[in-house]
């Protein structure tokens, strides 16, 4: 037992049973999820648990275990495999708490284990309707629960947040934190801090008001709510705690009619709790649209879009900010993940945040009052010369804005780091970061119009323009742009700011990172692997196939006397969704959770080789204006989710031969249980017929190149 894949229920009886074999007797007695204030405050001398999101308060992602080191990495072996029933991509963070593993997985289905054996001990759908993942902008993802004092919480991809037993997984109370009849969607991990479980949203490319809010941990009944973006002054005050930083100073920050589309600002990630100064530091995401001049007639810094906001946990007032990127226009967040640590400058001692956000430059802030210490870039960009010091704002490249020209920007909305967790090990003093290369030619949309529960950017993505990317051809040109999108693992020196080592794929998406007590970093990637490498270095150590994309961060944690890693697989989020490699060209298979130890017995047999579906081939000639008609809208409508091996890609879908078929699914909606819901509210008959035009045309450039 132990070794083989679980799969269906079991009765929840067997958690004392399995808590008692595992040699967990603290566990039963305590009761499951015991985690507390107390418990959290000295988690870092308790190796064993992740009891939290980060593992720590600190966020850091560090384990102390050693067990698995740099000398015993060669006896690290499959412990066992859980396989999930879905294969939308898998980006949660495991919880483990006193030998219980709590997972959740896409669809915001969540699970507890034997974190020994893989048992399952429960499971719960909160039976999410399909049709909602057309909110998702990335995937119908979920990173993880929170555990607190006995109950397991999380989000789901229609906006509830659920509080469960978590001995039995028996549902204790689902409230609904959000405006169901708008895009709101929540993918990020709930955080529990003094009683209180904050949880943020997502949305903001399809147009909505981004808030962050907090909910009694016993109750679920709302504590309070803070708006990230103002909404329209002629509602007058929210009644929420952002209320009176608003009318301070915050709503002034912006022109036009902003709150038509919500705004953005949403908190899609990154909350940490500082319990050093009694702070909660929330990330806040880009503007609703992309585009500034769209979304404020390209005036004002836009407050608190791509800004750290630090709030009281007890109410949820305002205590400082720092707004990374004034005007945001490019999809740039805050959201990513922020590490607290203390670092010496000019010879004191000063707490500090860290964070490598989307817009490519290294972050470290003063946590006390939000000033900045230092900014330099860890990955390439070319939108600022530099972050200054003294007002703490960037210095902008002035094209970089692609307000009369278009403009080819690094790091593009995707980010040179986006929600791959990264880490920092206080051993080598160096930050693991998942950094990417993803270059993009943004056009100002003057002729924008709003499709409202839609992508909303305000940009004009089109094939890499002439003259912008070299190249003769549009071939040559995407050629181009290929060759220098990349992903890379940085080893970055927070205080001398600059890279220690470095490792560059040739492909741009990235998995997170777990630094360890063993001078190891974890690390999957999208071509299915999981690999260790020494901290110290960078020299690679070991590998596994896993068959699966990776996009999750690993953890570490130990049972009995025996450190344990585990990564969940499984290709998705924004890139799963727009983006095709020759090595993913098939339907992704269920995601599975991969458990490692030294001399593990797990058997795990690879799946054969991935063979892509054919093109689809057509004999219909069409001409070349409905062909054009037809692209316009495939980039505008399709390629956020088609490109990509989680959905399927249009070019080799056998509905495009068809045109009543494709009638039925792109305007009829008939398959709108799997997220593909009819665009008949967006698009006409015409312009539906004009896409598989494209599609099929497409598909005969691709089959013959
Ligand atoms: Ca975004």
């Amino acid at each position: 037992m132990g070794f083989t894949r679980i799969i269906g229920a079991v009765a929840a009886a067997g958690l004392a049973l399995a808590a008692a074999a595992c040699g967990e007797l603290q566990a039963s007695e305590a009761g499951a999820g015991n985690v507390t204030q107390e418990r959290m405050l000295h988690a870092d001398s308790d190796p064993d648990n992740w009891m939290a999101h980060g593992r720590t308060w600190s966020e850091d992602r560090f384990s102390p275990l050693a067990q698995i080191n740099v000398d015993t990495i060669d006896r690290l072996r499959l412990a066992y495999t859980v396989e999930f029933d879905t294969n939308r991509g898998q980006e949660a963070t495991p919880i483990v708490v006193d030998g219980i593993m709590y997972v959740s997985t896409a669809w915001s289905k969540v699970m507890a284990l034997d974190a020994a054996t893989g048992e399952q001990l429960w499971f719960y759908d909160p039976q999410v309707d399909g049709a909602k993942g057309a909110h998702a902008c990335c995937d119908v993802v979920n990173r993880g629960v929170a555990v607190w004092k006995g109950r397991v919480f999380f989000g789901t991809i229609d906006g509830r947040l659920i509080a469960l037993d978590a001995a039995t997984g028996r549902e204790l109370w689902d409230v609904v934190t959000v405006d169901q009849s708008k895009p709101y969607t929540i993918t990020s991990a709930p955080r529990v801090v003094k009683g209180k479980v904050i949880i943020g949203n997502s949305g903001a490319e399809m147009g909505v008001r981004g808030y962050v809010s907090a909910y009694d941990a016993e109750t679920g009944e709302q504590a309070w709510r803070f708006y990230t973006v103002p909404g329209n002054p002629a509602d007058g005050p929210d009644g929420a705690a952002s209320d009176a930083v608003f009318a301070q100073f915050a709503t002034d920050t912006w022109a036009g009619e902003w709150w038509e589309m919500g705004g953005g600002g949403t908190v899609w990630d990154s909350i940490v709790y500082d319990a050093e100064l009694d702070q909660l530091l929330v990330g806040v995401g880009n503007g609703s649209p992309w585009n500034h001049r769209a979304r404020s007639d390209g005036e004002g810094d836009n407050l608190f879009l791509a800004s750290i906001l630090s709030l009281d946990p007890e109410t949820g007032a305002y205590n400082w900010h720092y707004q990374l990127n004034p005007g945001e226009t490019w999809d740039y967040t805050a959201t990513q993940q922020m590490v607290l640590t203390d670092m010496e400058v000019e010879g004191e001692s000063v707490p500090v945040v860290m964070q490598a956000p989307k817009n490519a430059f290294f972050y470290v802030i003063d946590r006390r009052d939000g000033s900045l210490i230092s900014a330099e870039p860890y990955a390439m960009q070319n939108w600022a010369e530099r972050i200054d010091l003294e007002t703490g704002r960037p210095v902008e490249i002035a094209e970089a804005r692609f307000a009369d020209a278009p403009y080819l920007v690094t790091p593009s909305g995707i980010g040179a780091h986006a929600y791959h967790p990264m880490s920092y090990s206080p051993q080598t003093g160096l930050v693991y970061i998942p950094a990417m290369q993803p270059p993009s030619a943004y056009l100002d949309d003057t002729d924008y119009t709003r499709n409202i529960g839609r992508w909303n950017t305000g940009v004009i993505f089109l094939a890499p323009p002439e003259g912008l990317v070299p190249g003769d051809t549009p071939e040559a040109r995407r050629a181009y742009l290929t060759s220098i999108t990349k992903g890379e693992l940085v080893a970055w020196d927070p205080v001398k700011q600059e890279a220690r080592w470095s490792i560059e794929r040739d492909f741009p998406w990235n998995g997170g990172t777990l630094a360890t007590g063993g001078n190891l970093v974890f690390q999957g990637l999208p071509d299915g692997s999981f690999n260790a490498y020494d901290a110290r270095d960078g020299e690679h150590l070991w590998s596994f196939n896993t068959d699966r994309g990776i996009v999750a961060g690993a953890v570490s944690y130990g049972v009995g006397g025996v450190q344990y890693v585990a990564i969940m697989a499984g290709y998705g989020g924004s890139m799963g969704m727009a983006t095709e490699a020759d090595w993913m060209r098939r339907p992704p298979p269920n995601g599975m959770l991969f458990v490692f130890r030294l001399d593990g017995e797990g058997r795990y047999d690879p799946l054969p080789p991935a063979t892509p579906a054919p093109y689809a081939t057509s004999d219909e000639v069409f001409d070349p204006a409905t062909v054009a008609l037809g692209q316009q809208a495939y980039l505008g409508f399709c390629t956020i989710c088609h490109n990509g091996p989680v959905n399927p890609n249009l070019m080799r879908s056998a509905y495009a031969t068809s045109p009543d078929a494709w009638k039925a699914v792109v305007m009829d909606g008939v398959l709108s249980d799997n997220g593909m819901i009819s665009f008949a509210p967006w698009i006409d008959a015409e312009q539906s017929e004009a896409i598989r035009a494209y599609v099929l045309t497409e598909a005969a450039r691709r089959a013959g190149q």
